[in-house]
């Protein structure tokens, strides 16, 4: 690594303060009836204003929870049912994750099941999804600009992706507006979940030239801006303007370093314990974090010392901490203090059991991220990770 460069994204990303008051524009340009997908909350009224100012007509699709193959089929059916033309998801990861599946169900015809990796047939999507808008409102996934939805199999105890090109939103719409208010807790597990979505494809056996720059970036202001943030949301004041624009712009550049880096470990547990205990996405990926970097470090040094990713956590250390000379460890120190300062509880809180962690290795083992992982870890490594992020 880096080899050549790839990089596949959104047609459009509108970004910025007020950036959502666009949103009329951009709809009215791509269909006539929005299935406009959220989450529980009741912060889509003025988006279902900017739309109908448009002369775009809406329904909603509440989403409970991160999506499940039974959430896509009820949204796909609802579009259909509605004769929708354009999917628009505004929310968290979830609410972008059921819209992005969706739009591509109701193009494509069929099952989730015909489609999905790992717990279905693995079928190509052969036609463009639905045009879809996504307007994340939290700064954590980076979906708005991936091209896979991920859905959990409650029947199979896993999450597993749908993935396509096809699937790219034609637009993103990044409003840090839409951050003000996000409760402290929220706030620590998308931080830590985006940060670490720009630190896994900066050390992916697939990282290139077009994503190292994204990924540098991301680390640096994602380092400066969460834990400012995080004190202020704690504090009950208001999130600084710029901090808040720095998070979501951290979160778009990991969506775009995941989408064509790929991920490692810490994703590559989280989609077993998503499916396995229905734990959010976010806060699993920050409570695995540290102890990843830990184990995975302790074994480049040993395997793999005079390798390229070895060069990539000294320089990882010296992002995070901000001091040109920190060592390796330095760096694992300060993403544990990190959650340390967040809060940020472990994975016993979500259900996970000594007992269960050989199933969790297992499954973990045939996860999509962990094959971005910068080195191939032992069954023993494996446990060591989980049980330190117990
Ligand atoms: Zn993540």
């Amino acid at each position: 690594m880096p080899s050549g460069a790839a990089l596949e994204a959104p047609a459009r990303i509108e970004g910025g303060p007020g950036a959502l008051d666009r949103l009329g524009g951009i709809a009215n340009g791509l269909g006539t009836h929005a299935l406009l997908v959220t989450g529980h909350s009741n912060r889509h009224a003025r988006v279902g204003e900017l739309l109908a100012a448009a002369g775009v007509r809406w329904t909603r699709f509440a989403v409970d929870g991160e999506p499940t193959i039974d959430t896509a089929r009820a949204g796909t059916a609802a579009a259909l049912a509605a004769g929708c033309d354009l999917v628009i998801g505004f929310g968290g990861g979830s609410a972008l994750d059921a819209a992005k599946a969706i739009a591509a169900l109701v193009a494509n015809g069929g099952d989730p099941l015909d489609y999905l990796e790992v717990v279905g047939r693995g079928h190509a999507l052969t036609r463009p999804s639905l045009p879809f808008v996504a307007i994340p409102t939290t700064a954590g996934t980076g979906s708005e600009v991936t091209k896979n939805a991920v859905l959990a199999s409650p029947e199979h105890g896993v999450k597993a992706s749908l993935r396509s090109p096809l699937m790219l939103a034609r637009a993103a719409i990044i409003d840090p507006d839409l951050l003000a208010g996000l409760p402290p807790a929220v706030l620590a597990s998308s931080g830590v979940d985006a940060l670490s979505q720009v630190i896994e494809p900066f050390l992916s056996i697939r990282a290139n030239a077009a994503t190292d720059p994204l990924a540098r970036e991301g680390i640096r202001r994602s380092a400066a801006a969460l834990p400012r943030a995080h004190a202020a949301a704690r504090a009950g004041k208001p999130i600084d303007t710029e901090d808040r624009q720095a998070l979501a712009q951290a979160s778009l550049l990991g969506g775009l370093c995941l989408a064509n880096a790929g991920l490692g470990a810490v994703h590559g547990f989280a989609a077993p314990l998503g499916g396995m205990f229905s734990a959010p996405h976010g806060a699993v990926c920050a409570a695995l974090l540290p102890d990843v970097l830990r184990v995975n470090a302790r074994a480049i040094a040993a395997r793999a010392p005079d390798g390229p990713a070895h060069a990539r956590l000294r320089e990882l250390a010296a992002m995070l901490t901000g001091r040109d000379a920190a060592s390796i460890d330095d760096g694992i120190e300060w993403t544990a203090a990190l959650c340390r300062a967040l809060e940020v509880p472990g994975l016993a809180r979500y259900g996970l059991t000594v007992d269960r962690i050989p199933e969790l290795i297992t499954k973990a083992r045939a996860a999509s991220s962990m094959k971005g992982n910068p080195i191939a870890l032992s069954d023993d490594e494996l446990t060591e990770i989980a049980r330190a992020s117990l």
